[in-house]
């Protein structure tokens, strides 16, 4: 399920643009108000997030990234490099671009980004 706010991202998530809240994906933005390739891109970056989070069965997908997260500030990243550096977010912006990625993705490849 896609949903769309401006309000939660200018208030909460402001340098974001999506989040992926299983089942549910928000975005900022709808596909009238950004061109439909970034459109497309960041619903792909998103659904990519999806898939991640079923197959981590959604409760251990949050402390994982969480954990990548602080490990990578525990050896000195800042926080954008910390955020990018999260195995998570690694494949998706990889194959965020690659709209067919899905179709041939396999179970856990965000291991292959640790
Ligand atoms: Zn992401």
């Amino acid at each position: 399920m896609v949903f769309f706010s401006k309000f939660l991202f200018q208030k909460l998530l402001k340098t974001y643009s999506g989040i992926t809240l299983f089942p549910f994906i928000l975005l900022k933005y709808n596909e009238k108000e950004m061109s439909e390739a970034a459109f497309k891109t960041l619903l792909n970056h998103e659904k990519i997030h999806f898939a991640q989070q079923a197959e981590t069965l959604v409760v251990f997908f949050y402390p994982l990234y969480l954990f990548f997260y602080l490990k990578n500030r525990f050896r000195g990243q800042k926080h954008f490099q910390a955020y990018t550096n999260i195995p998570f977010e690694k494949e998706s912006y990889e194959f965020e671009s690659d709209l067919s990625y899905l179709k041939r993705r396999k179970f856990w490849a965000w291991k292959n980004f640790m």
